[in-house]
């Protein structure tokens, strides 16, 4: 089938909840993929940020087709060695001590809620199960993890939603601290924001919020669903903010394409947790931590935490450069290689001229474009997407005039 045909059946039988754009893609190769006419595309949107490790990365390939035809599911009643293995790298290699795994971002979140809410009714009394929020954040689609993420337009219409969330404005410190009350039970937040339009925290506002947490005795739960695994130039956000977490959540990029979703928590809050509290009857299974255990390898062994970290520079620097000959250019933001570029104009057109010239980018909201190039990027793929980005801003916002 070529696109027309694909997308023209799609819309007959498949629920309408995406706006998708006009194509089907069928193949990927590292930084590339192919859509069904054969045209060619330089991907920088990477799946929204889950193919770090470029598409169909070799290693990823061999491990589940090995663990396919080896042993694909048995639930969570036996141990499977995969999981463990995949948790053993996970815990000694971040400073959290223990995990839960599930199949997406969304899950690993409300397993994250779910603890916090657990570990506060143990420590600071029945009362206590608010968690506080950022405004702009993304957390995920379940009705917990929605009413979780700090933007109205994705609550609309599915009232009434779960209580026990407010939100507070990101990097302000003392609206947090305004808010912190007798019920509140944990602060959640991504240490960069994606979704809500590319936002970073600034550094001494995370270890403000660690410390105020630790006056108050409350759990810090980050969001690295998105800017966690290398995505920052960092194997964890985390990391660079010299702040520690009590509860981690990870999925997107970590089994490199197939669904997996975990939650890491120290071992204090992680001891909330007793048999029979939490549960997925497929989190974990041995081929999602199959291909887990191989993406995660490859991302130490092969450099491309470095690699995001100074191509992230780079292309943040290119970037920079365009903002001199666009006006419409207001703010170039983001760490490592999860960019946002703001512009007075219409990020959406932008995206169309990109993928017309064969780069894929996403945009956000409507004026902000963001990029999410695999982390086996190169200089000269960055270049490329440049050039594009460069013809496609003059098309849709005309010459620029500085
Ligand atoms: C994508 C995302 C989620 C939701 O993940 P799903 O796998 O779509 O449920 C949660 N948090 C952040 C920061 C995300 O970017």
């Amino acid at each position: 089938m070529d696109n027309a045909a694909i997308v023209s059946r799609g819309e007959k039988y498949v629920m309408r909840t995406y706006g998708r754009y006009p194509m089907a893609l069928v193949r990927g190769e590292g930084a590339r993929v192919w859509d069904a006419d054969g045209n060619e595309y330089l991907d920088f949107v990477s799946g929204l940020a889950v193919n770090s490790l470029g598409h169909c990365h070799p290693r990823v390939v061999e491990a589940i087709r090995e663990q396919a035809g080896r042993l694909i599911h048995c639930s969570n009643l036996y141990w499977i060695e995969p999981q463990v293995e995949l948790a053993r790298l996970l815990v000694e290699n971040s400073a959290l001590d223990k995990v839960f795994f599930c199949n997406s971002g969304a899950e690993a979140n409300e397993a994250a809620i779910k603890l916090a809410r657990k570990y506060a009714k143990e420590h600071r009394g029945p009362e206590s199960y608010e968690i506080i929020t950022m405004r702009r954040s993304f957390h995920g689609r379940t009705l917990a993890t929605l009413t979780a993420t700090g933007q109205e337009k994705f609550h609309h219409g599915f009232a009434p939603l779960p209580p026990g969330f407010r939100y507070v404005p990101f990097n302000d410190l003392s609206s947090l601290r305004a808010a912190v009350g007798p019920r509140t039970c944990a602060v959640m937040l991504e240490p960069v924001q994606g979704e809500g339009g590319v936002y970073a925290a600034n550094k001494d506002y995370l270890q403000a919020v660690r410390a105020l947490c630790d006056d108050e005795g409350l759990l810090l739960i980050f969001d690295e669903v998105q800017c966690g695994l290398g995505r920052t130039g960092y194997l964890f956000a985390y990391q660079y903010y010299e702040v520690e977490p009590d509860i981690l959540t990870l999925a997107k990029a970590l089994a490199g394409g197939v669904p997996i979703g975990a939650m890491l928590a120290k071992e204090r809050a992680a001891s909330a947790f007793a048999p029979g509290d939490h549960a997925s009857t497929f989190g974990g299974n041995p081929l999602a931590t199959a291909a887990g255990v191989a993406a995660f390898k490859a991302l130490l062994q092969e450099g491309l935490v470095e690699n995001a970290r100074v191509l992230g520079q780079y292309f943040y620097q290119q970037l920079e450069g365009l903002a001199r000959e666009f006006p419409q250019f207001i703010e170039v933001r983001g760490r490592g290689l999860l960019l946002g570029v703001e512009i007075d104009g219409p990020a959406g057109e932008v995206v169309a001229a990109c993928q017309e010239r064969g780069l894929l980018i996403n945009s956000l909201h409507g004026h902000v474009l963001r990029f999410l190039p695999p982390l086996i990027v190169t200089r000269e793929d960055i270049d490329r997407a440049v050039t594009i980005l460069k013809e496609a801003l003059h098309e849709v916002l005309g010459q620029g005039q500085k």
